[in-house]
């Protein structure tokens, strides 16, 4: 599915229309924020009109549509302003820009290793799964130094669409046994590329640049059984 924020990941706010109503949620014509999904969690923010503002509780996606779920009953229609908290986004954006990195560094240090879940937090924090059989914790502690120093490289992240055959043919680029990004309705896949260092299918947001997320800490990394390590991190609380 293609969303706005996809491509306009600086517009945190937009005047729109309500296109649709069900009892607590509206649907707009157009929507900037992100709805969640792939571990990253939906935006939090406001609808404002004239007179009235309601928070976004959440969202719902159904057949390619995108309600937003209201803290009020207001019989909402016509022009609205709808805004992303902008805090809130800029921390999902560094973690999961952060779980890029971490997961390049994986990739590249332990063989092809896959992604088997991630989930970040609203506190700063997320966890990443990994099937790394017979993994030495040691060498993943030490890839904290290598991911800040890319982070400091300021490296840029762009975003490209490619054909889902291409996709599939690419070594890496479904970096997830258990999370694919849907296709678009051409049947594209959006790969989202920290220049030089990591390729993968996304559907999130993620930063500019490495650069404009504090250090990462590596916080914890647990065995979840004999393949899997569950690696914690958190963004550095200075800068
Ligand atoms: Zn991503």
């Amino acid at each position: 599915m293609h969303l706005f924020c996809h491509d306009h990941p600086e517009t945190l706010a937009l005047e729109t229309e309500v296109v649709d109503v069900r009892p607590g949620k509206v649907a707009l014509a157009q929507s900037p924020f992100y709805p969640g999904g792939g571990g990253q969690l939906g935006d939090r923010g406001v609808l404002r009109w004239n007179g009235g503002e309601a928070a976004i509780s959440g969202f719902e996606v159904t057949g390619g549509t995108v309600w937003h779920l209201l803290d009020r009953q207001d019989e909402l229609s016509g022009t609205v302003e709808a805004a992303v908290d902008p805090a809130f986004r800029r921390t999902m954006r560094q973690l999961h820009t952060g779980s890029h990195v971490l997961n390049a560094f994986v990739f590249q240090s332990f063989d092809g290793a896959l992604v088997t879940g991630v989930q970040m937090a609203a506190d700063g924090t997320a966890r990443m799964d990994f099937d790394i059989p017979g993994a030495d914790n040691d060498r993943l502690r030490a890839l904290e130094g290598p991911i800040n120093d890319a982070i400091r490289q300021n490296i840029p992240v762009n975003f490209v669409y490619v054909g889902m055959s291409e996709a599939q043919a690419e070594r890496g680029l479904i970096r997830s046994r258990s999370v694919a990004p849907p296709p678009t309705p051409d049947g594209k896949v959006r790969i989202v590329e920290i220049v030089g260092l990591d390729r993968q299918a996304c559907g999130g947001t993620h930063l500019a640049a490495t650069g404009d997320s504090p250090p990462l800490r590596l916080l914890k990394i647990d065995n979840k059984g004999r393949h899997n390590r569950r690696v914690r991190f958190g963004l550095a609380e200075s800068s």
